[in-house]
């Protein structure tokens, strides 16, 4: 077992420096939820691979343009297929351990895990939306998803908002949507206060929110790295463990 103790250098460093830091801030991405069997989008097995049509219907140009693309996406969520019933896994609990350290939890996914886990959902930043809620495109209109599931198993196939009958979509952020201004704001405000950021479960691809970690680096911050896989920003980490989330975070939460 050679092999594994720089792995156990690089965690008990990595305890040490989240022991010695009162503010903290998580970047999350789909890595932290693959135990929690929330399927990814473009692997052999992905919701996209299996359900081209799911992909057209992230992307919000096909969404507004084709009833039909909305209809077969309605039908595909209240069969319950698209997001199979899921529950936080150890690294969502590990992460809602950090209580009071916790500046803020920057997101990608739109899972609501965090907040089932326990985490603040005032100290919670979802970049990406979440599909707990359905918004309408033209008005303010928000409501849990479950009701206008319910709508759809009632016979609307494409149901639209009941204030201004607008169309209805959940409140994710499509392929084609800006990100919430607000939201990029916060995110870039708590490197700045923070004194270690944490990247879990994200390669660091998907910009702009990936620009959080040289930001962090540039302000001579703290950086771990947490990912099964090699990330765009490793060489910033002052802490690298590659290995699987869940225990990890157990480890030095
Ligand atoms: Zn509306």
């Amino acid at each position: 077992m050679e092999q594994n103790k720089p792995i156990e250098r690089e965690l008990e460093n990595a305890r040490e420096v989240v022991n010695d830091s009162s503010k903290v801030v998580v970047l999350t991405g789909a890595g932290i939820s693959t135990d929690s069997g929330i399927p990814d989008f473009r692997g052999p097995n992905g919701v996209w691979t299996k359900n081209p049509e799911a992909e057209k219907a992230s992307n919000i140009r096909y969404y507004t343009t084709s009833a039909e693309i909305r209809k077969r996406n309605w039908a595909l969520r209240a069969s319950g297929d698209l997001w199979p019933t899921v529950a936080p896994n150890d690294g969502h609990k590990a992460l809602a351990k950090l209580e009071e350290k916790l500046l803020l939890l920057i997101t990608q996914n739109v899972d609501g895990l965090h907040q089932l886990a326990g985490s603040p959902a005032d100290r919670i930043v979802e970049i990406h939306g979440n599909t707990r809620n359905v918004q309408c495109l033209d008005c303010d209109y928000l409501a849990p998803m479950e009701e206008a599931l319910e709508r759809v198993r009632n016979g609307e196939e494409d149901p639209h908002c009941e204030i201004c009958g607008g169309l209805l979509k959940s409140a994710t952020i499509s392929f084609g949507q800006s990100l919430i201004a607000e939201d990029l704001l916060r995110s870039e405000q708590s490197i700045h206060e923070c004194d270690l950021l944490m990247a879990i479960g994200t390669t660091l691809t998907v910009g702009p929110i990936n620009r959080v970690v040289p930001l962090a680096h540039s302000l001579g911050k703290l950086i771990i790295i947490v990912n099964g896989e090699p990330t765009e920003y490793d060489a910033l980490a002052e802490c690298l463990i590659r290995a699987d989330i869940s225990s990890t975070l157990q480890e030095i939460c």
